[in-house]
């Protein structure tokens, strides 16, 4: 591979071809060829349109300019999800992406809250967070007085997957239409030499990077590998998407809503809203799912529901031979926390740091599986907690959750919360401590016992501290907007799309 260009294949052309095409364009352009084939006649799954706050750095590491993107995708504002009915029916809360109080270098901030609130002091948790208060209030802003405030995006996934596509076409990835039918492995080395297409054509290359989704045409069916299910503890295997219209920026929060038999999102983006309801076939038909959609839009229908199957889990090699999958093509685990696309930039970030330096590969792919395992799996945790922690035995689908197994570090993990309040981040940095305390809080587990050092101020000096944090977050929430304001004002969808902007490679 030494002083010539690699030749890489991008097989397939979703929200993971088309990042994973500009990202490598970007950044590593000069030293490969890179080629992306995508059919038309099998399209992409066209949802994916909740994100986490991870998207922001992501861009700027590949200067993806914000107006113009927001503009070009329709594009508003995420601050946490709002869980209704988790726990119990009825009930509400919100996971924001924001920082709780201040933290000390022995012990994080719910220990102070915790003693004040038993001394009926200290107010609400979400009163010492701003993102958490602002999403309440529908308002939104970059920057509030001199505090950044950690946002997301919802953003319309066609119109990113073509943005994207623009960008990456613009610094010479060359785009092939065709429906890959074959796999050509070399019968010494096992790797993966070229794809052919049922329109005859072909494409040779060095490295192979399969992004064509659930069917996982290169890793799965070419080399193989095989898929480990966690249908076991995410037990929802089907989900029926459709749009609603809606007005304005909607609010800036994404909607989990928990039904008897499911759960259903809403990703609002200028002027429409994004819904699905996400349910498993053991439990429910699928009739009845899609009556339960249709019946809580948030809006007039915008089109027929599309119904998506899906297995929860990964393949258990992420990179075989000279072939990598990311995306759908190497798992999925629901769209409860949208970490799908942030799993697919933390994959390309990782490939473009342990890109094959000769095509013998095995050490820097064993080193990639490792990191790519324990990323799915701290992902996974984090869902499995939003459905162990639920009280509901109202229907076979709640009891099934509620009463389940649950993973040995999951269950140490809360354990260690409910009996003395201590909580640390997962271990790749994606649910900081503010995650668990606010998903753990929001569904009603509080811990029996907290840090002493919770107790050190006394009540009265505890509370005057307390209330200087609530106070400061009170006046930066006075200097937001609300949310359509501030969309309409910073990235309306007319300013890219009137040609007032063009894509910038
Ligand atoms: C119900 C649901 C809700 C979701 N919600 C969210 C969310 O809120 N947030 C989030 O981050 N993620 C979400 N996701 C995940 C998100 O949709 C995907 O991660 C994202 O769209 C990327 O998909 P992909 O590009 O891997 O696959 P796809 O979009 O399926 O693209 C596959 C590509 O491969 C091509 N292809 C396939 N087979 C062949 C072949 N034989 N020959 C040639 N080309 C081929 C297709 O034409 C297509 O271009 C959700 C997923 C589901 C199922």
């Amino acid at each position: 591979m030494k002083n010539k260009k690699t030749k890489v294949v991008i097989a397939g052309g979703g929200t993971t071809g088309w990042v994973t095409a500009y990202a490598l364009a970007k950044r590593l352009g000069p030293v490969l060829d890179i080629r992306l084939i995508e059919s038309e006649k099998i399209g992409t799954v066209g949802v994916g349109e909740a994100t986490v706050p991870t998207l922001r750095s992501f861009h700027a590491l590949l200067e993806i300019d914000e107006r113009e993107f927001l503009s070009a995708t329709q594009g508003t504002f995420k601050l946490g999800i709002k869980f209704d009915n988790w726990a119990n029916i009825g009930d509400s809360y919100i996971h924001s992406f924001g920082r709780v109080g201040k933290t000390t270098w022995m012990t994080e901030f719910h220990a102070f809250w915790l003693e004040a609130h038993a001394h009926g002091l200290g107010g609400e948790l979400s009163d010492y967070c701003l993102e958490w208060k602002a999403a309440g209030e529908g308002k939104c802003a970059l920057k509030a007085n001199d505090t950044d405030v950690n946002v997301a995006y919802h953003i319309n996934a066609t119109a990113y997957a073509q943005y994207l596509r623009s960008k990456a076409e613009q610094l010479g990835v060359k785009r092939q239409e065709g429906m890959i039918s074959d796999v050509e492995l070399c019968p010494e080395t096992g790797n993966i030499t070229e794809l052919k297409m049922d329109n005859g054509e072909a494409a040779r290359g060095e490295f192979f990077i399969d992004c064509t989704g659930f069917r996982s045409v290169l890793l799965g069916q070419g080399l193989g590998v095989e898929f480990e299910d966690w249908g076991h503890w995410l037990a929802a295997d089907r989900a029926w998407a459709t749009q609603s219209k809606t007005e304005g920026a909607g609010p800036p929060y994404t909607r989990a809503i928990a039904h008897p038999m499911g759960w259903q999102w809403q990703t609002p983006v200028q002027e429409r809203t994004g819904e699905g309801i996400v349910y498993s076939s053991q439990f429910c038909s699928d009739d009845e799912a899609r009556a339960t959609l249709v019946n809580n839009l948030a809006g007039p229908e915008a089109h027929e529901p599309r119904l998506l199957k899906f297995r929860t889990g990964r393949r258990r090699q992420a990179w075989k031979k000279n072939c990598v999958a990311i995306g759908l093509a190497n798992g999925f685990l629901e769209p409860l926390e949208s970490t799908s696309i942030h799993l697919i930039t933390t994959a390309v970030t990782r490939l473009m740091r342990l890109f094959p330096t000769s095509m013998d590969m095995a050490e820097l792919a064993a080193r990639y599986n490792a990191e790519s395992k324990f990323e799915l799996e701290e992902v996974r945790n984090f869902l499995i907690l939003h459905y162990n922690l639920t009280e509901r035995g109202d229907t076979e689908f709640w009891r099934f959750y509620r009463d389940m197994e649950i993973p040995d570090d999951l269950r140490h993990r809360m354990d260690v919360f409910k009996r003395n309040g201590y909580i640390w981040p997962d271990g790749v940095n994606l649910f900081r401590v503010d995650s668990w305390l606010q998903v753990m809080i929001g569904q009603g587990l509080f811990p029996e016992h907290y840090h002493r050092a919770g107790g050190i101020l006394g009540a009265e000096r505890l509370e005057q501290q307390l209330k200087a944090m609530r106070d400061k977050v009170d006046r930066d929430l006075a200097t937001m907007p609300g949310h359509t304001e501030f969309v309409r004002q910073y990235c309306p969808a007319d300013l890219y799309a009137k040609g007032n902007m063009r894509a910038s490679a």
